[in-house]
């Protein structure tokens, strides 16, 4: 399968943030974000081609030195979900999350893992246009019935207005919603947290940060 980067950090978003991870980041995503930040891990046919084997021994180093959260991101992880569950089945391990754009659903090997679902808004610019939104808003509802949480990518107040429609139509629970800044700037990220924050506060949603972002780390 085709890799983008594999590396150990801290998860700097979500529930789990400030775990120790290991981050397998996949090549290949069929979105096209305007502000995407790896945007690297877009096209299918770059990245380096490695084996299901290779993959599995660096996970269980990490796995049996550090114990952290193994963490599939992309691009989109699960375009590469057959390969894997391949990878899962020969670890004995939950502590897994996928980072997903919600485009694919999963399989059902996958179910007993853990899915930071981040569905676009408007201000993505997916080329796709309606469609492609409706695909992955049409998903949600699978998504809903797994272990996940919904993370949100705030570029402005107006998209506020947006989630809030979609938690209402998707009946998305508050307390599995995460809004978080856009930005990879310290500055985009300080401002559009101070919004960001009120509104969670206002309405009983969750705020996530991006770590990665404020310590200029990986
Ligand atoms: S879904 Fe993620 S990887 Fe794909 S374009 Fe959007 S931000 Fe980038």
């Amino acid at each position: 399968m085709r890799i983008s980067e594999i590396f150990e950090s801290i998860q700097g978003e979500g529930e789990s943030v400030g775990k120790v991870a290991l981050f397998v980041r996949t090549q290949g995503c069929p979105l096209d974000c305007s502000w995407c930040d790896t945007k690297y891990s877009i096209p299918f046919e770059k990245g380096e081609e490695k084996s299901i084997n290779e993959i599995t021994e660096i996970i269980r180093t990490f796995i049996e030195n550090k114990k952290g959260i193994v963490v599939f991101t992309g691009g989109e992880p699960l375009y590469y979900q057959e390969e894997i569950s391949n990878i899962l089945s020969r670890i004995n391990y939950q502590n897994v999350e996928f980072e997903t754009s919600g485009i694919y659903l999963p399989i059902e090997k996958l179910y007993k893992y853990k899915f930071n679902v981040s569905p676009k808004l408007s201000s993505s610019n997916l080329s796709g246009g309606k469609k492609i939104y409706q695909k992955i808003y049409s998903n949600l509802n699978k998504f809903l019935n797994l272990n996940s949480i919904f993370k949100f990518v705030i570029s402005n107040e107006e998209e506020l207005k947006e989630v809030e429609l979609l938690i209402e139509k998707h009946r998305l629970p508050k307390n599995r919603v995460f809004l978080m800044p856009q930005g990879s700037t310290i500055e985009e990220i300080l401002y559009r947290s101070k919004f960001i924050v009120s509104f969670c506060i206002e309405k009983g949603l969750n705020y996530s940060t991006r770590l990665q972002v404020l310590l200029n780390i990986k």
